[in-house]
């Protein structure tokens, strides 16, 4: 019955209730009886219900004991709907949308043929879809090109000569981290040096937290493991933007060669959004409000 008082205010504004308003002693009981239809509908843009029916209202005096009715009809009333703008969002969670801007990177044969990057649209659509739990957007630049046979893909990667191949390969591109991007670097397959697969879990990520952060990936993942390691990529990214490991969450450490990487969980915790930072993690402009939704509680480590 909410609907009732702002019904009647519409439908008659000053209703007759009694012929002797001698006072504004407050004595007078009401009772309201309704018989409406509502129908949704769309007016200019603007959901509303509209009523069809009657209304009746009794008063009774409990001094003079006088017993008043009037009988509305209710023709054409229109309520607005009003719609949840976001305000429902608990405090804690209210933010400003922030972006990054990340620059995948394809490598190439030494002739120029036979691009990596096959992991590259499902790794993009996990990573939007895990961080915007955070409201973080990114900015993906369209891909850059590395043509060298050798970092096609990456041998020992348990041993020191494949780390360094990993970062020779990274600065072949923007090599002082300067660009305002954080570089992803797709290679074909990452191996140790035993020839097992999916060395690091697929992934790796180096000088987390900073602006001069970048990442490699592995299209092994997504070619052997799909979708299974669907949220390699989003997991690194985590660590560009501060994150450690944590059991439980997006951030849940690693694989272990030759199998496929750890099924990282769909999942970011309130605690993770708060925690993020990077130089390069700036507000949106123009300022965008955003309500973080994690669905994840912080775990163990
Ligand atoms: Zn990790």
């Amino acid at each position: 019955m909410d609907g009732a008082y702002p019904l009647a205010d519409l439908a008659i504004p000053d209703p007759p209730l009694s012929d002797d308003d001698s006072d504004t002693f407050n004595n007078e009981r009401e009772l309201w009886q309704m018989l409406v239809n509502g129908t949704v509908a769309q007016v200019q843009g603007q959901q509303v219900v509209e009523f069809d029916g009657d209304l009746m209202l009794t008063v009774l005096n409990s001094i003079s004991g006088r017993v008043s009715a009037v009988d509305i009809t209710v023709e054409n009333v229109e309520l607005k709907v009003i719609e949840d703008d976001g305000s429902s969002c608990p405090k804690n969670r209210q933010c400003k949308k922030r972006v990054l801007c990340l620059q995948p990177v394809f490598i190439r044969d030494d002739n120029g043929m036979n691009a990596s990057g096959s992991s590259f649209a499902v790794f993009q659509a996990a990573a939007n879809d895990v961080w915007a739990r955070c409201c973080v957007e990114f900015e993906w630049q369209a891909p850059v090109f590395v043509d060298s046979t050798a970092f096609q893909i990456i041998e020992n990667m348990d041993q020191e000569s494949g780390l360094a191949e990993l970062a020779m390969l990274g600065d072949e591109v923007d090599q002082d981290g300067d660009n305002d991007c954080i570089e992803i670097f797709f290679v074909e397959q990452m191996n140790k040096a035993n020839g097992d697969a999916h060395a690091s879990g697929d992934g790796i990520c180096r000088s987390g937290g900073a602006k001069h952060s970048k990442v490699w990936v592995s299209d092994a993942a997504i070619d052997d493991c799909d979708p299974d390691a669907s949220r390699v990529c989003a997991h690194e990214i985590g660590h560009v933007m501060g994150l450690k490991h944590e059991s439980g969450c997006v951030m849940t450490p690693g694989g272990n060669p030759p199998n496929c990487p750890t099924n990282n969980p769909d999942m970011v915790s309130l605690e993770q959004c708060k925690a993020l930072r990077n130089p390069l993690l700036k507000e949106k402009d123009p300022v965008e409000d955003c309500c973080k939704t994690p669905n994840c509680e912080s775990g163990g480590s």
